[in-house]
């Protein structure tokens, strides 16, 4: 329901264009699956992914001998899902530990939601009874410190902080030694977005990371990497630049409510070979999703 209402504009193009394609050749031809390659490309699906759909969907017609464009819907919807999880595949899920401290490292360019994000995630956790604190680790953007407060606040967790400027990876170890000390289950903390200086990105982020190696064995239990899907293609590359610095375990995809072009989702989990775990539907506290690629497809095609 919520990816229904979340995917509405990519859902209104794709099937609108979807459906003007099928009701305009009706026969299944080779123009056809050209003209079928554009509406995917245009919706973000990206082109490896269209190129291997297309060849899975020309071997099906033959397969069943399918004919006519309207019987093509479901095998389209079919093969998109394969092509993204096999058949015995899971969902992938947030590694989270029980009885024991969890942290979860968010990294992601300014902008893109990841205060947001946070502050999402630290809703669900706790609707889930897990005792969640969060540590205000991006302590270069000014704001970034008062916005994850009124986040903390809004949720009603528990915000470490220092003031602005001071050293990330000291944030990180109060962050920390506070959340054992509490008791807490997960700790959630915000790093600094700025990609102009990849070498202070990369510098800080190794640095965060060996501060929580060292205090908790096995963490960071996430790196999640916050992608803007309104911004495409683009998103690729910053994912390209945050992999080369750090251990990236998994994707949130944010602002899908915002764009046609939803496909991106898919192009994503394609090209970089991370798992998306998350995306995000919407401004709300509780617009916040495990990303499944059926209920997904099957809001685009709804
Ligand atoms: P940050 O700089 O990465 O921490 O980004 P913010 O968390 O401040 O978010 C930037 C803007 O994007 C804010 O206006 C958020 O409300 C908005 N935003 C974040 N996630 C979503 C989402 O899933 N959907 C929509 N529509 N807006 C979002």
């Amino acid at each position: 329901e919520k990816y229904q209402s979340g995917l509405e504009k990519t859902r209104q193009s794709f099937s609108s264009k979807l459906n003007d394609l099928m009701a305009r050749y009706r026969k299944v031809d080779e123009d056809f699956f050209e003209e079928l390659e554009e509406v995917l490309i245009s919706a973000d699906v990206g082109v490896n992914t269209v190129m291997e759909l297309v060849e899975e969907l020309e071997m099906e017609v033959k397969r069943q001998n399918i004919k006519e464009t309207d019987q093509l819907k479901e095998v389209i919807s079919e093969k998109l899902v394969a092509i993204y999880m096999d058949e015995n595949e899971s969902i992938p899920t947030l590694n989270i530990q029980e009885n024991e401290l969890s942290v979860i490292l968010f990294v992601g360019v300014n902008g893109v939601g990841k205060t947001t994000t946070i502050g999402k995630l630290a809703h669900k956790l706790k609707q889930e009874g897990k005792k969640v604190m969060l540590v205000a680790g991006d302590t270069f953007r000014a704001g970034a410190i008062e916005q994850l407060d009124v986040w903390g606040e809004r949720v009603g967790v528990e915000v470490i902080k220092q003031s602005s400027g001071s050293d990330p990876a000291a944030v990180v170890y109060d962050g920390i030694q506070a959340a054992k000390s509490r008791g807490a289950d997960v700790l959630i903390c915000d790093t600094a977005g700025r990609l102009q200086n990849k070498v202070n990105l990369m510098n800080e982020l190794s640095k965060v990371n060996r501060v929580i190696e060292r205090e908790i064995p096995g963490a960071p239990h996430e790196v999640l990497l916050v992608l803007d899907a309104t911004t495409g293609q683009n998103a690729l590359s910053q994912a390209k630049v945050f992999s080369e610095a750090t251990n990236v375990s998994g994707i949130v995809l944010t602002k899908l409510d915002g764009t046609a072009k939803g496909g991106i989702v898919l192009a994503i989990r394609k090209e970089l070979n991370i798992p998306v775990k998350l995306v995000g539907l919407g401004e709300q506290m509780t617009d916040l999703q495990v990303f499944d690629p059926n209920a997904f497809v099957y809001g685009l095609f709804s």
